[in-house]
């Protein structure tokens, strides 16, 4: 492991002034916000992640989960994930997001990892997290090993001839249904971005996962109240029940009137290179009635242009399934 410089910090602008002069923003950057550790010092053990110079931001004031006028919520980038799935109102009034976050990790990870670094969590990979090995995400064309070896676990939409890695997130696949924005803070101010537009889709520079530049720091991430009605389901299928990512995972929400779908927002994780937002699906649900053929029908939709690899086509059926059982679910309870 590279030997690296530490300092704290407990001053939003001081963080961002002292990364602010990182070569670059993205994951590889000389100069790192470190939050829980448990994505950053487990790559920087494997040297994945080389930084010259890690920033603590643990003591910055943003662990604050904070309900809104309008009944959402505003959530302090250093909340823990364990700490936001476990409140009360996160829980009554935000079901998918507490199940999502569950449903993730272990109990002590979940008590260390925040909700900042949770949205830059890296990708499973087994390429990507081998040194051993060439890898376009960890260095810029040198080769995509996982198109022609173990793909298993990888993605089949949104990928490219250069990248295939599923972004490994069970909040993130919550926060996409649930429109959530991402408030970040750098040197040019503050400013708000949708969560579908943080994550960039890997194209030819999979090294590029997001929108953010150098110095930039998410503060908080803003959730709108769900509408009045609304039902959610959080549904993960993974190869043991405990302490394993998604290969298939879907978040609904859902209002139901007079038996008929009047409004649907989805989102699939475990197969997308970014937390997936399906459209598709909400179109074909939204009007119909709340029926198994409907549901499967919208699930057709999600999964229309999955592009599989040679080892997860499976993944295809058990997204759908999965898809088609969380709208049963949603419905139904
Ligand atoms: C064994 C294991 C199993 C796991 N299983 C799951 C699972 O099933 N589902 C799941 O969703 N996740 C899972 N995780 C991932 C875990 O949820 C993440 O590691 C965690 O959320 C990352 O948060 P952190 O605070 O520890 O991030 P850190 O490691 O501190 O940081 C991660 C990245 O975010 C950057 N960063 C952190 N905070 C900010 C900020 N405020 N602004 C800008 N940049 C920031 C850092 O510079 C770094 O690049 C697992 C992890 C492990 C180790
Ligand atoms: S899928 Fe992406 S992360 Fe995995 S080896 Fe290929 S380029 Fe690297």
């Amino acid at each position: 492991m590279k030997l690296f410089a530490y300092e704290k910090t407990s001053d939003v602008s001081d963080a961002i002034k002292k990364t602010s002069n990182s070569d670059t923003a993205q994951q590889g950057a000389k100069i790192r916000f470190v939050a829980g550790g448990t994505t950053l010092l487990d790559l920087m053990k494997l040297s994945v992640e080389t930084p010259d110079s890690l920033v603590d931001i643990n003591r910055l004031p943003l662990d604050k989960i904070e309900t809104t006028s309008d009944g959402g919520l505003k959530i302090g980038a250093l909340v823990r994930n364990s700490d936001l799935a476990n409140h009360p109102y996160v829980k009554s009034h935000f079901p998918v997001l507490s199940e999502a976050l569950l449903s993730g990790a272990s109990a002590q990870l979940r008590n260390m990892a925040t909700t900042g670094g949770n949205l830059l969590q890296r990708t499973r990979c087994v390429y990507f997290r081998d040194t051993a090995y060439a890898c376009n995400k960890r260095e810029p064309g040198s080769g995509c090993p996982a198109i022609e070896g173990e793909n298993r676990t990888l993605a089949i939409l949104g990928t490219s001839d250069s990248c295939i890695a599923t972004n490994p997130s069970d909040m993130n696949v919550a926060l996409t249904a649930l429109e959530a924005t991402i408030v970040i803070n750098g040197p040019g101010g503050e400013r708000a971005v949708a969560i579908d537009d943080f994550y960039t889709l890997p194209g030819s520079t999979p090294h590029i996962e997001n929108v953010l530049k150098p110095g930039d720091l998410i503060t908080h991430v803003l959730v709108k109240a769900m509408p009045a009605g609304s039902k959610s389901v959080y549904l993960k299928l993974r190869d043991r029940a405990s302490y394993e990512f998604a290969l298939a995972s879907a978040a609904v929400i859902v209002q139901v009137d007079a038996g008929k779908v009047s409004r649907a927002r989805i989102a699939l994780g475990g197969v997308g290179t970014k937390p997936w937002r399906a459209i598709e699906a909400e179109k074909s649900i939204t009007g119909s009635a709340a029926t198994p053929e409907n549901f499967r029908k919208a699930a057709e939709e999600a999964l229309r242009n999955a592009k599989p690899q040679s080892q997860n086509k499976f993944k295809i059926e058990l997204s759908k399934r999965c898809l088609s059982h969380a709208l049963k679910l949603a419905t139904t309870s």
